[in-house]
């Protein structure tokens, strides 16, 4: 072996695609453990992710922002107990600016596909901008709410207003004394909502489910609150520590014993009473399914925005869309000068579009044509070097993301030194390891809350659950805790078996 050969597989070159939470905070820990040749390519002009895209107004998070940062890089002055779209963004960048990360990011590289080469052991990605990378190591980090869902009603295209995505929010259009049809009633849509009510001269809400939302725990942080955690560093970690324990009790709920759930059933229609006088209005805002089978929300002002008399909610379906507005299933047609799709999501759609290609030819789509699965929720059979952040069966509904992310990060950590003990060869996980971990997932989703019959962005087309892990995130961190190389069988590549 060639001294070169040697220090390349002593430090693997690693493409990361995505500049999101997971992107970033990978990129942190491969710096940590002295992986020099890394590079993050992100198909827009910014970092951030979901948090550069979803700018609408009253953009926040409902996870409480101590915990929904990385445990490695605290933030002490939080302005608030959950953090809003400018300051997780701003909290981003600073991180990106902190390690230094700009250098190594390739900004308007769109991945569009990504081939194993089975005579390197190298992956081969091309981006629409025309230019291909070569790696050793690829990890997706390209999150699961970073395409748009656009509803599948007719005519959009015939509507001679303005129309947009909330996750592409049109900054230029002013909705003052406008007429603006909502459509979608889900996480993004109670929190814009009630931020354009009061400009607005109409707002027309269609909703097709009705959300359970609480009220949100909300709170403005002190200076002295923030000094305390500056100075304390240990109270930090302990508040942190206390927010953890708190939200993952609530995995019980969801998992085991939804019964618990009827609790925080009461607590949404005591709010929605509370606040909805128009009787019509407060029947078609309490949900039928059971609560937790679809993300539950919270919000202080939704019920108050809703009850407001310009406010006008629809709950049938929508026929179509044309030149002048929507129309209803009723016939009724209801004028609009702007559309605003809260439509969601294309959760379970992972890594589309990037064509992905492993081994023997195989591409990501035809082997998860029966749904996607992923050991552990990071490796796939057939596609060795390559490691997914957020994959399948790794979203929660209870705690933070961020958790999740970074017992992945250390499992790829773990990978990459399993590897480095295995020079120029590649790991690629067992299918029958794949098969009875993706088994046990999904009798540990047997039961569940979001199995309790309504739809819902956590099903895939077969109606299976291919996004959320089916308990605590500990046991997750356990599962996750490093690389059983009996999982994995690593391969030379063919020209050295030629
Ligand atoms: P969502 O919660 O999936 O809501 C989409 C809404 O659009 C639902 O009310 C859905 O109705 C409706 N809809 C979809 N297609 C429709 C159609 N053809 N006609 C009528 N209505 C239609 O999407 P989202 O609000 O963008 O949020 C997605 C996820 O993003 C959340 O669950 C959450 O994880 C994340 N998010 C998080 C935060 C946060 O605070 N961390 C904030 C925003 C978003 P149905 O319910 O009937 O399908």
């Amino acid at each position: 072996m060639t001294r070169r050969r040697k220090q390349q597989h002593k430090s693997p070159s690693v493409i990361i695609i995505g500049t999101g939470f997971g992107g970033i905070g990978m990129a942190i820990q491969l710096q940590k453990a002295g992986i020099r040749d890394i590079t993050l390519l992100e198909k827009a002009g910014a970092v951030g992710g979901t948090w550069r895209d979803n700018t609408y107004p009253g953009a926040a998070c409902d996870v409480q922002s101590h915990l929904y940062s990385y445990s490695f890089e605290p933030k002490h002055d939080w302005t608030r107990k959950f953090g809003t779209q400018p300051e997780i963004l701003d909290y981003i960048e600073s991180c990106v600016r902190k390690h230094n990360l700009e250098p190594l990011i390739r900004f308007n590289q769109a991945v569009e596909s990504a081939e194993f080469d089975e005579q390197t052991n190298q992956w081969q990605i091309t981006t629409g901008a025309g230019d291909t990378f070569r790696a050793d190591v690829l990890i997706t980090a390209t999150g699961q709410l970073n395409r748009p869902a656009m509803p599948d009603i007719p005519g959009l295209e015939d509507f001679g207003g303005e129309s947009f995505h909330s996750a592409r929010w049109n900054h230029d259009i002013n909705l003052e004394g406008k007429r603006v049809a909502v459509i979608g009633t889900g996480a993004s849509a109670i929190q814009f909502v009630p931020e354009i009510t009061a400009k607005a001269a109409h707002l027309d809400l269609y909703q097709r489910s009705a959300a359970w939302v609480l009220p949100k725990p909300d709170k403005t942080f002190t200076p002295l609150e923030q000094t305390l955690f500056a100075k304390l560093p240990l109270w930090d970690r302990l508040y942190r520590g206390m927010i953890y324990l708190k939200n993952e009790v609530r995995a019980l709920a969801f998992t085991r014993f939804s019964g618990l759930l009827e609790f925080f059933a009461n607590r949404a229609r005591n709010e929605a009473r509370r606040w909805v006088t128009d009787p019509d209005k407060l029947a078609e805002l309490i949900p039928e399914y059971r609560i937790g089978c679809k993300r539950i929300l919270i919000s202080n002002d939704w019920y108050r925005a809703v009850n407001e008399p310009h406010v006008n909610l629809t709950t049938g379906g929508i026929t179509r869309f044309d030149e002048t507005g929507v129309v209803s299933e009723t016939g009724e047609h209801r004028p609009a000068d702007v559309i605003i799709l809260g439509t969601g999501f294309r959760a379970t759609e992972f890594l589309s579009p990037i064509h992905i290609t492993g081994r023997n030819g195989v591409s990501l789509n035809e082997a998860w044509a029966n749904g996607s699965k992923a050991f552990k929720g990071i490796t796939v059979s057939g596609f060795p070097n390559l490691f997914m952040l957020y994959g399948p069966n790794t979203n929660l509904a209870h705690n933070s993301i961020l958790y999740m992310l970074e017992s992945q990060f250390r499992y790829v950590l773990s990978a990459l030194r399993a590897l480095s003990r295995y020079p120029g060869q590649v790991m690629d996980v067992r299918e029958d390891r794949q098969s009875r971990y993706s088994q046990v997932v999904q009798r540990g989703l047997d039961g569940s809350v979001w199995e309790a019959g309504c739809t819902s962005w956590y099903l895939d087309e077969h109606g299976r659950n291919t996004v959320n892990w089916p308990g605590f995130t500990f046991s997750y961190r356990f599962a996750t805790r490093f690389v059983d190389t009996a999982d994995y069988q690593f391969l030379k590549p063919h020209s050295e078996n030629a």
